[in-house]
């Protein structure tokens, strides 16, 4: 088979959590731009709704779905709407992630008293790996539910599923909320056993593991904030943090047939961070 032709995911369609903003919004685009019809599902459904106007002005094929990954019930409607919409599911993104905030470090370097463990709010705690961590695990499950009838229903075998890790799961990143580092840790080795028993069904499980993007995570606090913007493009060995157009090409890779003998991997984009910061914070 030729090179291009296994990246084609023309006609196929894609459900993604969190895809009103920042990287699921990128997975989003990538999906609608290579072809494929999109649900963006998302807890902010106003942000969702005017994404996905905007691309259907534009001639894509993207609808709506209100979402909180941390319920089940949510998700599964979510997918049975994409279902009905599209008869089933080829490629899907457990995207969804939220900063609980209150890291050990301010965005300015600054030590903060309501980020140490013993002060730390156990709410943000519960609520962080509801999202993070059980959100995934909704999103593998009710994908799993669905792309086990792809054949039958859509004529196709299997489908993709795509974890958004962190870096934070390789290295502890202090400048955000405790719960984040366990919560995407979690995430890696929930995807490779997800990965390991998919595999029979062909189903593929991969993750993406970013390093620091510009997004509105945080408060987006790399957006507002240049002085700490500066300080984190010097941390980073290529020399800046990312956008999130960066991404596009590893989520179509990984969606797609291209990534075909890929599964179970955990994949860095990380400009170099999991190898050190070029100097302290
Ligand atoms: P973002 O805040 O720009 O986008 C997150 C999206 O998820 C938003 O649209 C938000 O409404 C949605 N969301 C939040 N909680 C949700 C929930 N409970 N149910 C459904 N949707 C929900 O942030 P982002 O940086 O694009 O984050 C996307 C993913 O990338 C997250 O999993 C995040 O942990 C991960 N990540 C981001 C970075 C980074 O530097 N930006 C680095 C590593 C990993």
């Amino acid at each position: 088979m030729k090179t291009l032709d296994q990246f084609d995911i023309a006609g196929r369609s894609a459900l993604v959590t969190g895809g009103a903003s920042g990287i699921g919004l990128a997975y989003v685009e990538t999906m609608a731009e290579a072809g494929a019809s999109v649900t963006l599902a998302d807890i902010d459904i106003e942000g969702a709704e005017r994404e996905a106007d905007r691309l259907r002005s534009e001639g894509y094929d993207v609808r709506t779905a209100a979402c909180d990954v941390a319920d089940l019930a949510q998700v599964a409607a979510a997918f049975d709407g994409h279902v009905d919409a599209y008869g089933g599911c080829d490629i899907a993104f457990a995207n969804a992630g939220w900063d609980a905030g209150n890291g050990f470090w301010t965005p300015d370097g600054k030590r903060n008293p309501e980020g140490q463990i013993d002060v730390y709010d156990p709410q943000r705690w519960y609520r962080s790996i509801a999202v993070n961590l059980t959100g995934v695990f909704h999103t593998v499950r009710e994908a799993a539910r669905v792309m086990k009838r792809n054949e039958e229903a859509i004529g196709r075998r299997g489908g993709s599923i795509i974890c958004t890790s962190s870096n934070a799961a390789e290295v502890n990143e202090a400048i955000v909320g405790v719960p984040y580092m366990p919560a995407k840790a979690g995430v890696k080795h929930f995807m490779r056993h997800a990965a390991y028993e998919l595999a029979a069904y062909g189903i593929r499980v991969n993750a993406i593991a970013p390093g620091p993007f510009v997004t509105n995570i945080g408060g987006g606090w790399l957006k507002k904030n240049p002085a700490a913007r500066q300080a984190w493009d010097e941390l980073v060995p290529v020399g800046r943090v990312a956008e999130t157009y960066q991404i596009k090409p590893l989520a179509l890779l990984l969606a797609s047939d291209a990534s075909s003998y890929m599964t179970g991997s955990h994949v860095m984009i990380d400009g170099g961070m999991q190898l050190g910061p070029v100097k302290p914070l």
